[in-house]
């Protein structure tokens, strides 16, 4: 039985805020350790955004400050949502609306999913259903692009992504795209996410794209960086036996598309990789940002903080050295199965780190300012209120 979406959503939230909370202050207790990122919700619950989507198409300077204090640190762009799950029902589009408003989100970009589950089987979710092929597929973003024009959501932009693309077999997605700009003309601005290496989803018959496809992809990718269409790469960087196993794969797109507005979906980490060193992690990712100017990070997924929160000492510096180069996400699937609250609380967790983001960092990624920049869009991030900054990092013991 679903909660009906808005009569109690904002109690939903602090609940969860508060659950989240003290599950992190009892995992602190036991392991007698820090968590710089998750300090004290409970007895801060997010306040209630104040922004219009509106708000952000004004200059700068007429926008009000930011208020740090007393406005949600959630971030206001989610840059990595899937509106429809893997297989069975989704959420409805103007309940899904109604929530992002109700969460502050005014940005979402809309990612498939593109991965479907055999429509025979059954399944709605890939890990429950080892062997069921999950393929790729224009399905849900022929959905997607029908409801974002069916109903009206006046306080959210969308931006609808191609998540069709299966990159081991890359000969017909030029052909796509040109059935994609015949069917919706000019509506799909960004690619992905799709997976190079995805080591969660080898149980449902995918494999890691070879170096000889990746060279194939020379020609979607030309019409990608002549539209000047990001895309977003599921890559992961390794597992724990080998941190770095899959670091080729990436390395390779990465100098063969040097060009191409590449975002890197939760910077290589997954489920497979929670035991890297994050000094090691970074380290990578800095000299891959050095490199290539056009690469960016995506920080979704509610796994990298549940894996890596104690090392905030460590990723939050480096989220600030290279806060242009960073995009927020939730990764939230959004299955007709889930309560609703469960976006507010993944929103939440991914939004933790930003809440210790230095001001500029903090628009950069959190209100929008990147995510403008790579579209070319006409909105401007706010500033952030002078006598207003992050909270502060614990430190470790
Ligand atoms: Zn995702």
């Amino acid at each position: 039985m679903k909660t009906k979406p808005f009569e109690s959503t904002r109690t939903c939230l602090r609940q969860s805020v508060y659950l989240g909370a003290c599950t992190v202050l009892l995992l602190a207790l036991a392991g007698c350790t820090s968590l710089p990122w998750t300090a004290a919700e409970s007895d801060n619950p997010l306040p209630p955004s104040k922004r219009s989507l509106a708000s952000f198409a004004e200059p700068e300077n007429q926008q009000a400050c930011f208020d740090r204090e007393n406005e949600p640190y959630t971030t206001v762009v989610d840059a990595h949502f899937h509106p429809k799950p893997f297989g069975g029902p989704a959420m409805s589009p103007p309940e899904l609306f109604d929530y992002f408003g109700e969460m502050g989100v005014r940005f979402v970009t809309y990612m498939g999913i593109g991965q479907l589950l055999d429509m025979g089987s059954g399944c709605v979710y890939y890990l429950d259903c080892p062997g069921v092929a999950a393929r790729p597929s224009v399905k849900n973003d022929f959905l997607n692009g029908m409801e974002v024009e069916m109903y009206s959501h006046d306080d959210l932009h969308i931006t609808l992504s191609m998540t069709f693309m299966d990159l081991a077999d890359p000969d017909s997605i030029v052909d796509t795209i040109a059935m994609y700009d015949k069917e919706y003309p000019g509506m799909f601005t960004w690619a992905g996410e799709v997976n190079v290496v995805k080591q969660a989803l080898m149980g449902n018959h995918h494999q890691a794209v070879t170096t000889k496809n990746i060279d194939d992809w020379a020609p979607f990718m030309e019409i990608l960086r002549e539209r000047n269409i990001p895309i977003t790469l599921h890559s992961d960087l390794g597992n724990n036996a080998d941190p770095t196993k899959y670091l080729y794969l990436m390395e390779h797109v990465l100098h063969q598309y040097p060009d191409n507005p590449i975002v890197w979906a939760h910077m290589g980490l997954s489920k497979e990789l929670s035991t890297m060193s994050p000094e090691q992690h970074v380290a990578i990712m800095s000299r891959l940002l050095d490199d290539y100017p056009n690469l960016m990070l995506d920080i979704s997924w509610d796994v990298l903080y549940n894996s890596y929160h104690q090392w905030g000492g460590t990723f939050v510096p480096f989220f600030n050295e290279y806060s242009t180069r960073i995009l927020a996400g939730s990764d939230f699937v959004a299955a007709g199965y889930k309560e609703y609250q469960q976006y507010a609380k993944e929103l939440e967790i991914t939004s933790r780190a930003l809440r210790f983001l230095d001001n500029e960092a903090f628009r950069n990624i959190a209100l929008g300012e990147n995510y403008f920049r790579l579209l070319d869009l006409d909105y401007t991030a706010p500033t952030v209120c002078p006598d207003s900054g992050p909270a502060t990092v614990a430190q470790s013991d």
